[in-house]
């Protein structure tokens, strides 16, 4: 019966133990290993703002065509961009910047295992901002980890490298594996805060994908907030820091 019980709560420890560390270090709303905004400032109460954001891309044409979609609509976004994406279609990121979006580092491989030890973080973030130095001209001071993990070693490395963490707000938990649009969006919708900002994906693992679901949740997601009163912002505005170490590059 002891024996039972001990390993009753030897499992039970040991499920909790598991369960904290997840939340630490996967969580979007932890800031346990360091500070990782998943909000920002709202400053117009009567005019409630949101920064809709955009992971793993570039990748055409399904980029280019959300940017389309948002220029239509009049409204900004960021763009958290994987390194080895950006240098297979820079000319992407650089029309994404020439309209007023903004761009953030998402790592280099998007690799999960090269999100938890010192040295891999430095070489996944080093080589992404070579990618953006070399390809756009510009250095990003946004950084989201890819699958949001990051250790205890993330944000010394992200502090030596001038980069300010970012977190955010999932906007559907099956958005990545393109469920229904309109679930999506009703889901996206439901989660909006005034400050926050909302994750979408606009590639998948910095690789090729179909993202076409994603593009209607958001033509509808920014639809209705807008028929809300809603505004769109980016994400450097709403955490009040510069979006890059150096001017961008508005030419390719
Ligand atoms: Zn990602």
């Amino acid at each position: 019966m002891t024996r039972n019980r001990n390993a009753s709560l030897a499992t039970a420890a040991s499920a909790l133990v598991g369960a904290s560390t997840y939340w630490a270090t996967m969580s979007s709303q932890s800031q346990l290993l360091g500070a990782f905004p998943n909000r920002g400032l709202d400053d117009d109460p009567a005019r409630p703002t949101i920064a809709l954001t955009f992971d793993d891309g570039p990748n055409e044409p399904f980029t280019s065509r959300l940017a389309e979609l948002l220029e239509r609509r009049g409204a900004l976004a960021t763009f958290f961009q994987v390194g080895r994406a950006v240098a297979r279609a820079p000319e992407t990121t650089t029309a994404l910047l020439a309209a007023g979006h903004v761009i953030g580092n998402h790592s280099y491989s998007h690799e999960l295992h090269r999100c938890f030890t010192a040295r891999l973080i430095d070489d996944e973030i080093r080589r992404a901002q070579d990618v953006f130095a070399d390809k756009v001209q510009l250095q990003p001071r946004l950084y989201r980890p890819p699958w949001l993990a990051r250790s205890p070693a993330t944000f010394g490395v992200l502090r030596r490298h001038h980069l300010v963490p970012v977190s955010g707000t999932f906007c559907h938990p099956l958005e990545v594996a393109q469920y229904r649009p309109d679930r999506i969006a009703i889901r996206a919708v439901a989660r909006a805060r005034p400050g926050g900002m909302l994750i979408f994906h606009d590639g998948y693992n910095g690789r090729g994908a179909d993202r076409t679901r994603t593009l209607d949740a958001v033509a509808r997601v920014v639809d209705t907030l807008a028929d809300r009163g809603w505004s769109f912002t980016t994400v450097d505005r709403l955490l009040g820091v510069d979006p890059y170490r150096s001017a961008p590059a508005l030419t390719p």
